[in-house]
């Protein structure tokens, strides 16, 4: 019964889920967080068991592991023999294009992409480098964010700036939330009962972070995110689409430094800038009891989306499915409902009481004549990453 460890090491955080691969089964799972910070806690979960949830200092990863490996000891179901360990890697670049067995020449490679993710690789890294250290024969794979959108033609990957500053910088577009978007798109071919490469789909994950691809033949043609998780939708906290010109300006006006920009448009806009809350269920709330900066963030919201579904269509030429995954996709029908809405001459069409159904399983939510299905899929990233791990390790 090979078991898969995922990691996903964070600046501060350490999330990890224990699966049993021959029934794809999630054995435990857990989070630290706030590590070398104030109010460190770990929060270890096995099976439907209350979680164990430790409140003490975590000074730093190597100590936040050791916290992790004790919770298997002591939380009853140790971590037992692993075939592999996979870790989440932001940033690939477009030479780290496939799942990567890590040795030597690996970690020189994802260190190589360190100043395109500056706040996500070296932390990755280091989740790696304490994961070898402490199982040194067990075999470790990085699984990239960026991978499955490599296969972007170059019309759609390319920015109209200085060819030659573009190659010598890297400056293109690389697209994250890959393993997402692979994983709900092969789970909605799946659920509708056809090859994956015969379905043009758009998918769009909307989590905290969000962005929208466009899937031909299970293949990735173009994806919003770009050199960074900046660009395209609006998120959370970041911005999405904007005039570059916008940067110029709030540092020519406004005085602001350009890390005072990347901290407002990464951290300080999106729904948080544009209603006051970047949790979706708040913006929700407050629209719901008449606020109108909550309601015209919405508005802006999946008017947003509802354009790139639009620009997707027109890249796929033909559209079968649209697909709704993370937390807000998955939960929210009012912004499913938000999305969908002026789609019809697209073909796209809901079924309201199928949009309000809840469950945590894939479901059709379009009327059974829709030209195109909608489709809402709960994401795994987890799973697609011990999946990958394994078929590395395996050949
Ligand atoms: P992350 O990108 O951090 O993995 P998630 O995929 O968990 O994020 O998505 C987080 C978002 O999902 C938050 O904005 C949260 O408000 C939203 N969300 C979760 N449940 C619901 C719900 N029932 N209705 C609306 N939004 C929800």
């Amino acid at each position: 019964m090979p078991r898969v460890l995922v990691v996903n090491t964070g600046s501060s955080s350490i999330k990890y889920q224990l699966f049993e691969m021959d029934g794809r089964q999630a054995l435990a799972s857990g989070l630290v967080e706030r590590i070398g910070e104030a109010g460190a806690r770990l929060t270890h979960r096995t099976g439907d068991a209350e979680p164990l949830v430790v409140e003490e200092r975590v000074g730093d990863h190597s100590e936040g592991f050791e916290r992790v490996f004790r919770a298997f000891e002591t939380a009853g179901g140790p971590i037992g023999e692993l075939a592999g360990i996979g870790h989440r890697v932001v940033h690939g670049g477009d030479r780290l294009t496939e799942p990567t067995r890590i040795d030597d020449a690996a970690i020189a490679a994802i260190a190589d992409q360190a100043p395109l993710a500056p706040l996500h690789n070296p932390s990755n890294l280091l989740g790696i480098r304490i994961a070898m250290a402490s199982f040194p024969d067990t075999p470790q794979v990085a699984v990239f964010d960026t991978a499955f959108h490599q296969t972007m033609p170059p019309r759609a990957w390319r920015y109209a700036v200085p060819a030659d500053l573009a190659a010598q910088l890297r400056i293109r577009r690389y697209g994250f939330h890959g393993t997402s978007h692979a994983y709900v798109s092969r789970k909605a071919a799946e659920h509708l009962g056809r090859p994956a490469g015969e379905l043009n789909l758009v998918t769009l994950h909307l989590g905290n972070g969000a962005s929208v691809a466009a899937v031909a033949g299970g293949r990735c043609i173009d994806t919003s995110m770009g050199l960074t998780p900046l660009e395209g939708l609006v998120m959370g906290t970041r911005s999405g689409d904007l005039d570059p010109a916008v940067v110029f300006y709030l540092h020519r006006e406004a005085g602001l430094s350009v890390d005072d920009i990347d901290d407002l448009l990464n951290k300080r806009s999106g729904m948080l800038g544009l209603a006051g809350a970047n949790d979706m269920r708040e913006v929700e709330r407050r629209a719901a009891e008449g606020d109108q900066a909550a309601a015209e963030a919405l508005d802006v919201y999946c008017y947003r989306i509802r354009k790139y579904v639009g620009a997707y269509a027109a890249a796929l030429g033909r559209l079968d499915a649209l697909v709704f995954t993370a937390g807000i996709g998955e939960n929210s029908d009012g912004v499913r409902a938000g999305v969908c809405q002026g789609l019809e001459g697209l073909g796209v069409a809901l079924n309201p009481k199928r949009n309000r159904s809840r469950s945590g399983r894939p479901r059709t939510i379009s009327p059974d004549d829709s030209k195109v299905a909608v489709l809402v899929v709960p994401t795994n990233e987890e799973l697609e990453i011990a999946e990958q791990t394994l078929a590395v390790i395996t050949g």
